[in-house]
């Protein structure tokens, strides 16, 4: 044994062990991990699965998998549960969490050490990050039950929830989906991963402590064969899901059609951005937080480096010194940096890739600490030589091992950056503010660490752009994906007719004086159909003129024209509103005309009053450019947190046959104050409509692109629009069929859609705008700022 005056002398660590004789008394006690059904632990009926230990390979226990009849009792006691849990007054429900919450804090070390045990994460990482998060999370979540009433008035829960949580942060996972799902009153069916089930099971423990009404929460071990069962049972109102992009789009194509609220937490490549004035010592710390933290098992990992090419080779230097003294082996140990990979299946898969970088002709630089001789241990490193096409660069490795890239401008930082398909964080490191305000505005991720990284918080939302999946955790954002408007009456939406009566385009030579074309509008311009065909419109008596219809090429060119009009995007939210009020002018002036219109449809029973409505509209609009705006969050560390409301791009808008203009107005407007580029299909029925309104565009200031307008088979450009890689929202108000029609086609690119059957009273305020279509017109970005530290 080394004497104090030896270890004064080389430094050593000695062992650190955290004890674990409580946790191996409860696993002896609790040989076969049940499912937490109606208040109870029933016996499994499936088959069992083993618990392992990935630092030790012992099996720690067996886990129920979920059989269909236990996901139907889960869901059927959820749904018993409902009534009388949503009708509790807010304060009663905070009571609940608030217990929960302070249970939690009492067993903080028991489930820490549980945690580690089962999912090989330094025990440092789950006593000094997790568990603290879990429990802020319930407290945070306390707080909105309490306030519910004050701050969602007009709102009510949506019912039963299905949550599907992955292994990388079980407890947290858990945390973060229920907190807020039980403060807005809904009740919950959840699955922990198969491979990390303890603590969901001593949650539920803590759920019986705490007298949590039966059915509130429950919670069904199994693999993904039961998180699908869940996914598809017909009693979830709503599924929320963290994990993989490949399941999230299964499970979005699962839920297409049937009404399902979806919110989806999914993979990331996140960039970490280091300018050559960064404090250098700093990001080399930042990095260690950024892809060796919980063994890079991280979403929003920052795992692709990107490092200015001036202070490239010192970046480098410093970060090979730094993971000399990076320590890896048992996680049970206080003294450990990196931990356990959660299964000897994930560490097969991220030496996969190491071979596959290698063999791309990467140079893996890899940490010098020895691994232990058992378990699931993996070196962590980073990669130099790899290009922005290389398999690593693109694919997530969900282990510890960063990629590098080195740039020259800002502009090329920021390119590389966005060169991927997801867009779930990013970290950037300069001491220059207005550079790093001026990046953080250009990344599309997200949330944004400046000059940190993976700092969390339950008031922060959290939550990726493109596809790293749509829908926020935490704060304001993540409650309102636990939340609904109050119901309003709206009956299915009848599919129009088809097939539509097609003829060639007439020619302007031949057509008879009083016949009406209407081409399309794109680019600022006029369009005939790619077709060239066209097809009639009814109206109030017989055949009142010819719509142009447009196929899958004009649908494509106008997304390119929408493209090219990213300026829109970049004006002040003043101007936006000045063209807005442009636009109601010139509406006005052609009053007479547009009302005749109206009237020849047949569809609107007051053409003035839908006028009237009309001009409102674009005013409310207007009003709210600048005023629907971000906020500052209180988190717990010294930053300033924004949440700023940044516009999606390209917005797809789907317009139903009801109130022609006024619908079409309803859904462009708030796209475009909040800054979105927009292309509209305009009512299959009455398209004639959209030749108006082109007319008032073309004779505004609204730059060309900015507003495209289709006309032709609603669900058939539905469809492209929703396929389109380019397109990064889309919203449909069309028959129930095409909702599943869309929802299923956005499984691509994962675009957030807000797809409706039901038919809405356009003209009443309070269906037809309102501060929902601005939050459906937006993404937030979260964005840490370092302040007052
Ligand atoms: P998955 O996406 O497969 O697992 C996440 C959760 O979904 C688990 O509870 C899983 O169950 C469940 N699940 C799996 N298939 C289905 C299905 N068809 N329907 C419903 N639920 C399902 O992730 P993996 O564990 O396979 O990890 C693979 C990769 O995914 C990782 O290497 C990483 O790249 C990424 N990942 C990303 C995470 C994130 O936080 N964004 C978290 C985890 C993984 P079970 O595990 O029990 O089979």
């Amino acid at each position: 044994m080394p004497t104090i005056q030896d270890i004064m002398q080389t430094m050593e660590y000695g062992p650190a062990p955290e004890g674990t004789a409580e946790v191996t008394a409860w696993l002896a006690a609790h040989p076969v991990i049940p499912h937490y059904i109606n208040g109870k632990f029933p016996k499994p009926e499936g088959p069992l699965a083993e618990v392992l230990n990935p630092a030790t390979d012992a099996v720690l226990a067996q886990v129920a998998l979920g059989t269909e009849a236990e996901v139907e009792a889960a869901t059927r006691a959820a749904r018993a549960a409902f009534p009388k849990w949503s009708a509790l007054p807010g304060h009663a429900r905070a009571q609940y969490l608030y217990a929960l919450a302070r249970h939690i804090q009492k067993r903080e070390r028991f489930l820490s050490v549980l945690e580690t045990m089962d999912n090989g994460k330094t025990i440092r990482e789950s006593r000094d990050i997790d568990l603290p998060l879990v429990a802020r999370h319930f407290y945070h979540h306390a707080g909105w039950a309490e306030l519910l009433e004050t701050e969602f008035p007009a709102h009510q829960p949506l019912g039963v929830c299905g949550q599907i949580i992955p292994w990388n942060f079980p407890l947290l996972m858990l945390a973060w989906k229920l907190a807020p799902a039980l403060a807005a009153g809904n009740t919950v069916v959840l699955k922990p991963a198969d491979l990390t089930p303890l603590s969901a099971f001593a949650f539920a423990q803590i759920c019986v402590e705490v007298g949590l009404p039966p059915g509130v929460v429950n919670i069904v071990q199994g693999d993904g064969a039961t998180g699908a069962r869940i996914a598809g049972h017909p009693q979830i109102d709503k599924l929320a899901f963290t994990g993989s992009t490949e399941v999230g789009r299964i499970l979005r194509r699962q839920t297409a059609g049937s009404g399902k609220k979806l919110s989806l937490e999914l993979g990331g490549k996140s960039p970490f951005i280091v300018f050559e004035d960064a404090d250098l010592d700093a990001a080399v710390e930042g990095v260690v937080d950024a892809i060796w933290f919980n063994q890079g098992e991280v979403c929003c990992a920052g795992s692709r480096i990107l490092v200015q090419e001036g202070v490239a080779p010192r970046f480098f230097a410093k970060l090979t010194a730094r993971m000399q003294t990076l320590r890896v082996g048992d996680p049970l140990d206080k003294t450990m940096d990196v931990g356990a990979i959660v299964s000897r299946k994930q560490l097969a898969r991220i030496d996969a890739l190491l071979q596959q970088g290698v063999a791309e002709g990467a140079t893996f630089h890899r940490a010098p600490a020895a691994l232990p001789a058992q378990g699931a241990f993996c070196t962590p490193g980073f990669f130099t030589g790899t290009a922005p096409a290389h398999t690593v660069s693109q694919t997530e490795i969900f282990g510890p091992v960063a990629t590098t890239l080195t740039f020259r401008t800002p502009d090329e930082a920021v390119t590389l950056a966005n060169d991927s398909r997801y867009g779930l964080s990013a970290s950037i490191w300069s001491e220059n503010v207005t550079r790093v305000i001026d990046i953080a505005a250009k990344v599309k991720a997200g949330v944004v660490w400046i000059n940190a990284t993976n700092l969390f918080d339950a008031g922060a939302p959290f939550g990726g752009f493109r596809e790293s999946g749509f829908g926020r955790e935490g704060g304001r954002a993540g409650m309102l994906e636990y939340l609904a408007p109050k119901a309003r009456p709206g009956k299915p939406r009848p599919a129009p007719a088809l097939p539509l009566t097609v003829a060639p385009c007439p020619d302007a030579a031949t057509r008879p004086a009083i016949d009406i074309t209407a081409k399309l509008y794109i680019g600022g311009k006029q369009a005939r159909a790619d077709s060239g065909q066209s097809y009639t419109v009814l109206g109030r008596a017989g055949a009142i003129g010819q719509a142009a219809l447009a196929n899958r090429k004009d649908a494509r060119n106008a997304v390119e024209a929408a493209a090219k009009a990213s300026g829109w995007g970049g004006i002040t939210a003043h101007n936006r509103a000045q063209v807005l009020y442009f636009l109601a002018e010139n509406l006005a002036q052609r009053r007479d005309e547009v009302t005749a219109a109206l009237a020849a449809t047949g569809a609107s029973p007051k053409p003035e009053a839908e006028l009237d409505a009309s001009l409102r509209r674009i005013f409310w609009y207007a009003a709210q450019a600048d005023k629907f705006d971000g906020a500052v969050t209180a988190t717990k560390s010294n930053h300033v947190t924004l949440t700023v409301n940044e516009p999606f791009g390209t917005l797809a808008v789907i317009c139903p046959d009801e109130a022609p203009l006024l619908s079409l107005l309803s859904l462009i407007l708030p796209a475009l104050a909040m800054g979105n580029r927009v292309v509209a299909v305009a009512a299959q029925s009455h398209p004639l409509i959209a030749a108006k309104l082109y007319q008032v565009l073309e004779t505004s200031d609204l730059p060309a692109g900015v507003v495209n307008l289709l006309t032709g088979e609603r669900d058939a450009l539905a469809k492209t629009l929703a396929e389109h890689d380019d397109v990064a929202a889309l919203w449909y108000h069309g028959s129930p069929d095409g909702v599943a029609l869309v929802e299923s086609s956005s499984a691509g690119n994962l675009k957030p859609v807000w797809a409706e059957g039901t038919l809405r009273d356009w003209l009443d305020p309070a269906q037809g705008q309102g501060a929902d279509f601005l939050r459906r017109a937006t993404q937030i970005k979260t964005i840490w700022l370092p302040y007052g530290a």
